[in-house]
């Protein structure tokens, strides 16, 4: 090792899911949306001229944020933007996890929570989740130095009810307590109401899923405005602009269409039961998802080599090769004919097994 290399920050990075680009690929495997945007966004697109480029952005992304305040019914001093919302949870890790003490989070949960403690050398402990992939609020209970968690949780899909999370965060009114809710528009029920209640509570949620906006990048958080003025003090510090001009028209024109945003989030979710029955049927088994994707398990089909069998086909989902969840994969939401030619393989690949075991 050089010298130098002494000195280095070193990090074991995060692995995002891979962008094949195949014309004839099933993309299931980053829980993108399969819609386009709203009209209005691709019409504002249109309309984007060369000064959105030449020009600095506004530092306080002030056009996104009184969007979202609008939207939401909040005040923009209780709204912060970002760089989708990894972009935010980093930030707010790096804002508020700043003791002695472990923050805490799930044993199976999002992957970045982990490089992030580690980033910033934020002591953590992971708390198992029940046999049944739901968060043990009991857990939460003990000294800690914050709390984060996604709602629905991923990759497992569970809701956490709102009883729950309130009880979470009444039991850590010392601390910052984050609920990740990216999934939280097919179908859950968000947290952001409680924001009122409880000055310690930072509610985050992303563009990239029910908004089919992930390439633009765009995440936010809402949060009383004390804990929003320290975000924006830490982001200030680091990076003053980190919305870009169209990212923040783009975002605005993202909120006007109420009636496409139901619609198509409607359309996932009810793909999303259909497909649930129909794994069902094929023998997978899986917890109940309120998210854009289900984590399903075979009793006979082990997790890697069927992964590994869709991918030749250009059908790609995630595999993760974790402790407790190795042997399940998470499988995006996406149309009908997509879900179809999943399940249509699928039901190849059991047949073809079981002549194999015959
Ligand atoms: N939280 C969770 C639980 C996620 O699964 C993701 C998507 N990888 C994110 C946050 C980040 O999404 P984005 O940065 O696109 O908003």
């Amino acid at each position: 090792m050089a010298k130098w290399e002494e000195n280095v920050r070193k990090v074991v990075p995060y692995t995002p899911g891979e962008q094949p680009d195949f014309p004839d690929m099933v993309k299931l495997n980053t829980n993108e949306n399969p819609y386009p945007p709203c009209p209005a966004v691709q019409e504002k697109l249109r309309g984007l001229r060369y000064e959105d480029l030449r020009l600095y952005p506004a530092p306080g992304a002030d056009s996104l944020v009184d969007a979202l305040a609008d939207y939401y019914g909040m005040q923009k001093e209780q709204v912060f933007v970002g760089v989708g919302s990894d972009d935010v949870l980093a930030m707010a890790f790096l804002t508020f996890f700043n003791g002695d003490k472990p923050i805490l989070f799930p044993d199976i949960t999002y992957s970045f929570y982990d490089v992030w403690a580690e980033l910033f050398r934020i002591p953590y402990e992971r708390q198992p989740l029940s046999g049944a992939f739901t968060i043990v609020k009991e857990d939460y209970y003990k000294p800690n130095g914050g709390v984060v968690f996604p709602n629905p949780n991923a990759p497992t899909g569970v809701e956490l009810p709102l009883a729950d999370i309130e009880d979470i965060i009444r039991h850590n009114r010392d601390v910052v307590v984050i609920v990740d809710e990216a999934y939280i528009d097919f179908g859950g029920v968000s947290a952001r109401g409680l924001v009122e209640k409880y000055d310690n509570l930072l509610v985050v949620q992303t563009f990239s899923k029910s908004r089919s906006m992930a390439g633009l990048r765009i995440g936010y958080c809402f949060g009383c405005p004390k804990l929003i003025r320290y975000l924006n003090d830490a982001k200030y510090s680091f990076n003053s602009y980190t919305m870009n001009r169209p990212s923040l028209e783009l975002g605005a024109a993202a909120l006007w269409d109420e009636a496409y945003f139901r619609e198509t989030v409607g359309r996932i979710m009810a793909t999303r039961e259909r497909t649930k029955e129909r794994l069902a049927g094929l023998g997978f088994q899986f917890a109940d998802s309120k998210s854009n994707f289900i984590f399903a398990t075979h009793p006979q089909l082990p997790a890697r080599e069927l992964f590994e069998a869709l991918k030749e086909k250009h059908i790609y989902v995630r595999y993760f090769s974790k402790p407790r969840i190795d042997n399940y994969l998470r499988i995006t939401i996406g149309t009908d004919e997509q879900m179809d030619i999943l399940i249509g393989f699928l039901e190849e690949y059991k047949k073809a097994m079981a002549g194999e075991r015959a």
